[in-house]
């Protein structure tokens, strides 16, 4: 890492007198569906990995209980495991901020959120880790799910 690359502390440094430190769900929103899903070839489905990994592996979590806490922070969603075996974890997300949006059936929209927690759990575990979203609330189930292989 260069010396000029921002650092997760970085973004955390905010200056913003009138405005504050939050933006409406809506405009990441803008930016995630509209700019990334259909603004990129195959819905950014490349992109969104790289950039979700990225995002994964710099956040500072040395455990799956503070990647957990991280996701709540920064209200990602509300992440849990619903099932454990040897090779694989079931997490669900709740309150993803997908909720709320049509329904639109074979659609999945929260890949980046998946390719956030496969950069990070790929940190934390010192392995390699694939993580696949096989639930969302746009493709009408009851909450975001992913299924991380290890
Ligand atoms: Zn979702």
């Amino acid at each position: 890492m260069s010396r000029a690359d921002f650092t997760f502390e970085d973004m955390k440094s905010i200056n913003r007198t009138s405005l504050g430190d939050t933006v409406p769900l809506e405009l990441f929103r803008t930016i995630r569906l509209i700019g990334m899903y259909q603004g990129l070839p195959m819905g950014g489905r490349g992109t969104t990995a790289t950039i979700g990994r990225k995002i994964g592996e710099n956040l500072p979590a040395a455990s799956i209980e503070e990647l957990f806490e991280l996701f709540r922070s920064l209200k990602i969603g509300l992440p849990s495991i619903v099932k454990q075996d040897e090779r694989t974890i079931r997490i669900a997300v709740e309150d993803c901020f997908c909720k709320g949006l049509p329904v639109q059936e074979e659609k999945m929209v929260c890949d980046l959120e998946g390719a956030i927690m496969e950069g990070a759990l790929q940190r934390i575990l010192n392995r390699p880790v694939t993580v696949r979203e096989v639930k969302c609330n746009v493709n009408g189930d009851e909450h975001c799910e992913y299924e991380v292989r290890l």
